[in-house]
């Protein structure tokens, strides 16, 4: 084989197409090499800023402060916000993922790290993404976030690359910031998660005010490489894991040669955020509180099953990823249904990814045997499985036995590996194997078939060990597609109908092909194909609620900005709308869920002091987001031609698809296509559906470009830019070659 995996990495343009105790830990950290340290006063959060970020540079170990201005707070807001600011002043057009300055910019958020207001935990992170190689942002729980604003810092940037692994240690108590080389057996995230914590708790008490970020062997082979953030499970006696899953984020952590980033920062309360008006923001808590604490069994399950009790509502609506995303629906699907985890997962312990969230969605398997790889026949605890997880490690490669979905779960997160991912690249590859383009001897020997998890548990180790075929597996969808055409005679166009990946992130899990609006919100996003910015699948297909393109371009318009604002100010999606107000159904837009948006008014003006209006978040949120789509732009991505999607997910590729809901496509093509299907064979069938479907996303993209203020290609306009305030000169240069017509 004549692929040279690491140019494929490093070239392809990307848009062509167990634990220790605390003296066995300072016995490991005598080990290390001190290479800087740095002291600094602790400052104290003031309405929901430490007013200063931390700037760590890995080439000449670097570590300075710098200030948070007012116009950063104003326009960026936090989270998201600061790290795309910082992020664009720190790489230029030509900056790959792998160049030294590339960044990766964690920070929580004004709102982050409040303890009154359910689902306030929260980190984003951005970085430049090794699998679309424009700007990645992800969302994750776990404590490190809020543990590092309350040690005197809104966001920490590290840049440049070590030459030996090391470990940043930033001790929020003393005021003091050390980086170390750190050379140790592994750097997979559990081992690690342990071993930072015997290091650098110095009490059991201790554990909970240590948080690590760490990544593993998975992220240093692949492209698809995640962050794992800690909290420590005092009724376990663990470290748990949260994943900034998407985009390989991991993979650029590792090549700067990261072992764990750790913070440690004591005595955190419900003051340490010192809102503005705390009784305004306790208000706005407790009735969020009240509605789960009343409402959560009689709606989602949320409190014992996690995101879990998904699984068969997508089933029985048929989006339920099966097979590689060509049925929404399975036979034996039950299999990893919620009932299963309800008894699977261990019940009444405290599953909350930070303090205060009653919510405690972040399921635990306890007890789990390992079947193989290097720690098989251990007992561990797999953090999750999440809904996500399942559909595609499980149902979306045709394995329905809930404890490979366990495996492949702990297995994924301590390699640090995105189980989204991985799962949708597994299902492109098993369809490949079966359709003939792969075989054994590609394989090694592996026999790819929908339903083999041992196969796929072997290609997963082969991954993390960057060896065999993994290491093609590991350069994810759209440079397998690549592979696949030019080394093994796939055909281009097929594969491009079924690797479900865009902008060259794979998709999450869930089926699109009957709903417009959702095909948009994967496709007309600033990242990829992941849900947190639109899901609007039950309001388009189910509750046919936004009929018209207007309305779905509204929707698209909306929904995004909303979903944006959380990732501003360090929050969790889930509280939003996972659980409703039981009178939410009576409400003129209920999709929106008017009470809590109205919440969160309160809590934000609560906080900040900064006094707002719903009107007011949106409007933070459009900002940033086009802020972002111009960062893209600046990238060589954002316009038009990087929101395609591919078939699969507009609808039916294979003879088999289309007969297999055959009255249903037929009956689309006489309603509303305007085409008789009577005697026509599937293949003609086939072809006229296709010409409908991909002519009704275009229109949608039309419709979505011009509600957002952007041209026909998909650039923010000039007038856009004014007046959202943030054409500043190096932005507008960005846009105005592209503006056709427009100012
Ligand atoms: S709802 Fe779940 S994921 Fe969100 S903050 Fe709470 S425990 Fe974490």
């Amino acid at each position: 084989m004549a692929i040279d995996v690491q140019k494929m990495k490093e070239t392809l343009a990307p848009h062509v197409t167990p634990g220790q105790s605390q003296g066995q830990g300072a016995g490991v950290r005598a080990a290390h090499t001190l290479l800087a340290e740095y002291t600094y006063e602790p400052r104290e959060v003031v309405k929901g800023y430490a007013n200063q970020t931390l700037y760590i540079n890995l080439d000449d170990n670097t570590i300075q402060a710098k200030p948070v201005t007012q116009q950063m707070k104003d326009i960026f807001i936090g989270g998201r916000g600061f790290g795309l600011w910082h992020l664009w002043n720190a790489v230029t057009p030509q900056t790959k993922w792998d160049s030294p300055e590339n960044e990766i910019v964690i920070s929580p958020g004004p709102l982050g790290g409040t303890t009154n207001f359910p689902g306030s935990g929260k980190s984003l992170v951005v970085t430049i993404s090794p699998l679309t190689g424009s700007v990645m942002d992800s969302n994750v729980g776990g404590y490190f976030g809020p543990l590092l604003k309350f040690s005197g810092w809104d966001a920490i940037e590290i840049q440049g690359k070590a030459k030996q692994d090391v470990i940043v240690f930033i001790d929020g108590n003393q005021g003091r910031i050390t980086i170390e080389e750190a050379p140790g057996a592994s750097t997979n995230s559990y081992p690690v998660g342990e071993e930072v914590l015997a290091m650098f708790a110095d009490s059991d008490a201790e554990k909970r005010d240590v948080s690590s970020v760490s990544a593993g062997t998975g992220a240093d082979h692949s492209l698809f490489g995640c962050l794992n953030f800690s909290w420590y499970d005092m009724r376990r006696q663990r470290i748990r894991l949260k994943q900034a899953g998407r985009g390989g984020i991991g993979t650029v952590f590792r090549n700067k040669k990261i072992k764990a980033l750790v913070v440690k920062k004591s005595s955190v309360n419900a003051e340490s955020n010192q809102p503005d008006d705390q009784q305004r923001v306790r208000q706005a808590g407790l009735k969020v509180h009240r509605e789960m604490h009343d409402l959560d069994h009689l709606q989602c399950h949320m409190r014992t099953v996690g995101t879990a009790h998904l699984v068969e509502i997508m089933d029985h609506t048929d989006l339920l990823p099966t097979l590689n995303y060509k049925y929404g629906s399975h036979p034996q699907a039950e299999h990893l249904y919620s009932d299963y985890y309800l008894q699977a997962f261990t019940q009444n312990t405290v599953d909350s990814c930070w303090y205060g969230c009653t919510m405690a969605c972040s399921k635990g398997l306890d007890g789990f045997e390992l079947r193989t790889g290097p720690y098989k026949g251990q007992i561990v605890t797999v953090d999750g499985p999440e809904y996500e997880t399942i559909a595609a490690v499980g149902s979306n490669i045709g394995v329905f036995d809930p404890h490979w979905v366990g495996e492949f779960n702990y297995y994924c997160d301590t390699y640090g590996l995105d189980t989204i991912t991985f799962g949708t690249a597994m299902a492109f590859v098993m369809e490949c194997y079966e359709a003939g383009i792969l075989n054994e001897k590609i394989t090694g020997g592996l026999k790819l078939n929908f339903g083999n998890a041992e196969a796929a548990a072997e290609l997963m180790h082969q991954v993390a060990r960057g060896e065999g075929f993994g290491r093609i597996f590991g350069l994810g969808i759209r440079r397998m597609k690549q592979v696949f055409a030019q080394e093994y005679g796939g055909d281009p166009n097929f594969l491009q109908d079924i690797g479900m990946e865009s902008k060259g992130l794979e998709y999450s899990e869930y089926i699109t092909k009957e709903s417009l609006a959702m095909q948009g919100g994967y496709g007309l996003t600033l990242k990829g194909p992941q849900h947190d910015e639109a899901w609007l699948i039950f309001m388009d297909m189910v509750h046919n609620q936004i009929p018209t393109f207007e309305d779905k371009a509204e929707a698209l318009h909306y929904f995004p900005m909303w979903r944006t604002w959380f990732g501003l100010n360090g929050l969790c999606k889930v509280i939003w709308n996972d659980v409703e107000p039981v009178s939410n159904r009576q409400t003129k837009e209920p999709a929106k869920v008017p009470e809590h948006v109205d919440n969160y008014v309160e809590y934000f003006s609560g906080v900040t002091g900064r006094q707002a209006t719903k009107e007011d978040l949106v409007l933070m949120s459009e900002r940033v987001y086009n802020f972002q789509r111009v960062f893209n732009l600046r990238m060589g991505f954002g316009r038009r031609e990087h929101d395609a999607i591919p078939y699969r997910s507009v609808g039916p590729v294979t003879k088999e698809e289309y007969e297999s809901r055959v009255e249903r496509y037929d009956k689309q093509l006489r309603e509303k296509a305007g085409y008789d299907p009577t005697g026509k064979t599937t293949e003609e069938k086939m072809a006229a559906l296709r010409a409908f479907r991909e002519a009704e996303y275009q229109r949608l993209a039309d419709a979505v470009y011009k509600r957002r203020g952007w041209t026909n290609d998909g650039v923010p306009t000039i007038e856009k830019l004014q007046e959202l305030g943030i054409d500043f000169p190096d932005v507008v240069e960005v846009v105005r070659p592209y503006q056709n017509g427009h100012s």
